[in-house]
C-alpha cells in the first residue's frame, strides 16, 4: 500500500481542546506530514478565527474536521487507537516509544482507519479515554519539563508517522500468510464485547458495579494486547450468549 494512502488512514483526535489556536496548529502539523483526517471531541471554541490563523494553509483540514460529543463516536469505525499521553498511567495499555508505536500504527493502517488520541491542554486524557485505546505512547522528554504544547505533540507524532510510512520497512506481519485470519474488529465491536462481558459478569455476581475495582481496565488491557479480529469477537460473544442462556441470564425479548 502506498505511504500516502496509509497516512490518509491516520485520524488525529483532539479530546476537549481548550484553545482554538492549538486546533489550528494541529491541522498545520498534520498537513505538513501528509495527514488529513481531524476529529474534535467537544472542542471548547470552534470554529474560531484563531484556529484559522494558526492553521495558515491547512484551513481545509479545519473545514473538513468532524466534531463529536464523545471519543467513542470519533473512534467508532477505527481498528486501532493510540492514547498520546504525557504521563504514565497505572491503568491503561503499556506505554511505548513514538518510533515503535507509530510502526505498529502504520501496520494496523493496512487494515483500516487508525487513530492518535490527544488530551486536553490542562487535564490531559481522562482514564476513561485512555481505556478506549489499544496502545499508549509518550514522547521522551526532559524529565523535569515533560509536557509539550498540544500542537507540538501532534507535530512530533505526525512526523514519526511519515517516517514510518516512507521508511520502506517491510510490514511487521506478512499479509495474508496466517490461516483463519479475519479483519480486525472495529472500536464499536470491541466496546460491544466489553458491554456484553460486563452485563454477564454483573448477572453472575462476578462483577459488582458498585465496587468495580480494576476488573474492567484489566480486561481492556488484556484484549487490547490481543488485537481482536471480527471472528474472535463473534466467538467470544457467542460463548457469553450461550452462558447467559444456560444460566437464565439471557436478554429477554
Ligand atoms: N498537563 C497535561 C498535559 C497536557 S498537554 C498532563 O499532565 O497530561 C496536551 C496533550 O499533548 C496531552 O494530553 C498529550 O496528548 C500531548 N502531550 C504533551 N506532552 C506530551 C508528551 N511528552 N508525550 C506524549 N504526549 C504529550
Amino acid at each position: 500500500m502506498k505511504p500516502e494512502v496509509l497516512l490518509s488512514r491516520i485520524r488525529v483526535v483532539l479530546c476537549r481542546p481548550s484553545h482554538p489556536g492549538n486546533i489550528g496548529a494541529a491541522a498545520r502539523a498534520m498537513k505538513t506530514m501528509g495527514l488529513s483526517d481531524l476529529r474534535l471531541v467537544n472542542p471548547k471554541q470552534f470554529p474560531d478565527p484563531e484556529a484559522d490563523t494558526r492553521a495558515t494553509g491547512a484551513v481545509d483540514l479545519l473545514d473538513n474536521a468532524k466534531i463529536t460529543a464523545t471519543l467513542a463516536e470519533a473512534l467508532a469505525d477505527s481498528v486501532f487507537a493510540v492514547a498520546v499521553s504525557a504521563r504514565q498511567r497505572d491503568l491503561g495499555p503499556a506505554v511505548g516509544t513514538p518510533r515503535e508505536t507509530m510502526a505498529r500504527l502504520l501496520e494496523a493502517a493496512q487494515q483500516g482507519v487508525v487513530a492518535l488520541v490527544f488530551g486536553n491542554e490542562t487535564m490531559g486524557l481522562s482514564n476513561e479515554e485512555v481505556l478506549q485505546c489499544q496502545a499508549a505512547v509518550t514522547i521522551p522528554t526532559n524529565p523535569d519539563f515533560s509536557s509539550l504544547n498540544l500542537g507540538a505533540a501532534v507535530q512530533v507524532l505526525c512526523y514519526e508517522c511519515r517516517m514510518a510510512a516512507f521508511s520502506g520497512a517491510a510490514p511487521l506481519s506478512s499479509q495474508g500468510a496466517t490461516p483463519f485470519v479475519s479483519p480486525p474488529a472495529t472500536h464499536d465491536e470491541i466496546e460491544g464485547l466489553y458491554g456484553h462481558l460486563e452485563t454477564l459478569m454483573t448477572d453472575t455476581g462476578f462483577f459488582n458495579p458498585q465496587q468495580p475495582g480494576r476488573l474492567m481496565p484489566k480486561l481492556r488491557r488484556l484484549f487490547g494486547r490481543a488485537g481482536l479480529e471480527k471472528d474472535e469477537i463473534n466467538i467470544l460473544r457467542g460463548i457469553l450468549a450461550s452462558t447467559q442462556v444456560r444460566t437464565g441470564h439471557g436478554r429477554k425479548g
